[in-house]
């Protein structure tokens, strides 16, 4: 059987008839067949959306939201099923794809509600008369999308772009395509009527550029590497689409000598090995004041090696493979490079010896310590279970290496001075910060990068506001 695209409301082949396997990272097995969306492909997309935009967008926020609370219900009736899919198609931790379900429900519930409180303003003028404002779809949404969470990214970008009336197609990525083409069938039976959400995978060189160059498209969100991310941006400047970019990371984890160092050891580790480090927020620089390095290492250290590694439909483990054998050569790469700049390995750097993971891309969370901010392993993203420690002497020490990078997307610090917290929190050039926690990501919340990591946010209500045109309305009163 093969995967075949969503375009129109239906199921439909590739238009060359073209298809690719989907590898399940646990076993090497093919897992699906999926049909292979082209140029061709994506235009037929971008038409339906086109087509679908009047009616919906014209659809009150009220029955907008109703299709979404119906949505999202049915993902929650799903969740067994979705999860099952996410966990053999990327190679997701079943505890964590089971979660992930269950916050792109939350999500879709968030803007089912925040469409319909999201309004204009009358604004006082110097004349006669009545400004107002209204926010307005921009039109076609192009959704291109990674494959670390493929059903929480794809459902962060088109629950708010169609909750404010824009049609999408998705274009999932190559290495886990199947959630996208299920969410997308569960939203026909909700109600979303047809081409409001058309899914088509394919590479992203063909399909994915075809996309960004179509001029039916309004706006261009995407969530991938920084290199991508660019390219994206110089294309889409010809015909100024609207772009959001949720790009890559190198997120700090700093630790001050008065942080409650067991707190820091039993959970910081899953700040950066929770989807196997496959997470743009995940810390992957674990800074460290060097008066307690020895006291945080051991803890860290300790909790990293008793992370439970195994297959993924194993409700026990922690952490899966990685999501392909080529990532992995990639991050074993990384950590050779880190250990020949003089980074020593204190667990981890290895595959697990374990006779059963022998056929899957499973790799050892891995502490690289001794390592210094300069390092290639500390300055690129690895996108793998890798964390490089890197030791400071004082705050301004501390602010001074996790800000230089070339990436500010996330991070954690850890203080019991509630001061120096904010101090410190404020300072670090990052969009999102967690004093004593792993996270900061939170559907409510606006989420997105400084610097090299991304451009626009996502989620919260901005989510609303980077899907949307803002247009001005003024009545005169003049007699
Ligand atoms: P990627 O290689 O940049 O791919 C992302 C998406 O873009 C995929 O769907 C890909 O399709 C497509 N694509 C590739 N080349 C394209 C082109 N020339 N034109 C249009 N689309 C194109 O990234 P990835 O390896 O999937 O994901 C890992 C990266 O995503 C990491 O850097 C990570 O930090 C970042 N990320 C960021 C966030 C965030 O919110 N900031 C969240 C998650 C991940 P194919 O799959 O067919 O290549």
């Amino acid at each position: 059987m093969i995967e075949e695209l969503v375009i129109n409301g239906a199921r439909v082949a590739a238009a060359e008839g073209t298809t690719f396997d989907t590898i399940n990272p646990a076993t090497g097995e093919v897992f699906r067949t999926v049909a292979s969306a082209g140029p061709e492909d994506a235009d037929r997309a971008v038409r339906a959306a086109a087509a679908a935009f009047d009616r919906w967008s014209t659809a009150s926020a009220h029955t907008r939201g109703r299709v979404l609370h119906r949505w999202a219900d049915l993902l929650e009736e799903h969740v067994e099923e979705l999860a099952l899919l996410e966990t053999r198609d990327m190679g997701m931790a079943i505890g964590d794809a089971r979660w992930c379900v269950g916050n792109a429900a939350t999500v879709m519930r968030f803007y089912a509600g925040a469409i319909q409180t999201f309004g204009g303003a009358t604004v006082p003028v110097d004349r006669d008369g009545v400004a107002m404002t209204f926010r307005e779809p921009i039109g076609v949404a192009a959704l291109i999308t990674p494959w670390n969470f493929p059903l929480n990214i794809a459902n962060w970008k088109a629950a708010p772009a169609i909750a404010a009336g824009n049609c999408v197609v998705l274009k999932p990525a190559s290495l886990s395509p199947l959630t996208a083409l299920r969410y997308a069938e569960l939203a026909l039976e909700a109600g979303l009527p047809a081409g409001v959400l058309n899914v088509v995978p394919g590479p992203g060189g063909t399909v994915g550029d075809a996309l960004v160059e179509h001029p039916l498209v309004g706006k261009v969100g995407f969530t991938g590497s920084t290199a991508v991310g660019a390219g994206i941006m110089r294309k889409a400047a010809g015909s100024i689409k609207r772009v959001t970019l949720e790009l890559g990371g190198k997120s700090a984890c700093v630790v001050f000598a008065d942080a409650d160092l067991d707190r820091v050891g039993a959970q910081a580790p899953f700040g950066v090995f929770g989807n196997c480090g496959q997470d743009c927020c995940a810390r992957s620089r674990l800074i460290v004041q060097e008066s307690v390095l020895d006291e945080v290492l051991e803890r860290y250290v300790g909790a990293t090696r008793a992370i439970i590694v195994g297959n993924p439909e194993d409700p026990a483990t922690q952490v899966g493979p990685m999501v392909s054998f080529g990532q992995r050569d990639a991050v074993e790469a990384a950590i050779a490079r880190g250990v020949a700049e003089g980074a020593r390995i204190e667990v981890g750097g290895t595959r697990p010896t374990d006779a059963a993971l022998a056929s899957g891309a499973y790799l050892r969370p891995t502490v690289l310590a001794g390592a210094t901010n300069d390092m290639t392993t500390s300055r690129e993203e690895i996108f793998g279970p890798v964390v490089s420690v890197i030791s400071f002497r004082d705050e301004a020490d501390a602010i001074r290496i996790a800000n230089d990078s070339p990436y500010g997307l996330a991070g954690s610090l850890w203080t019991r001075d509630s001061a120096r917290a904010l101090r410190v929190a404020r300072a670090l050039r990052t969009g999102g910060i967690g004093v004593n926690s792993n996270s900061s990501v939170f559907p409510q919340a606006p989420f997105g990068g400084y610097k090299q990591s991304g451009i626009g946010k996502e989620l919260g209500m901005e989510g609303l506001v980077h899907n949307t045109e803002q247009k001005t309305v003024f009545i005169s009163t003049a007699p």
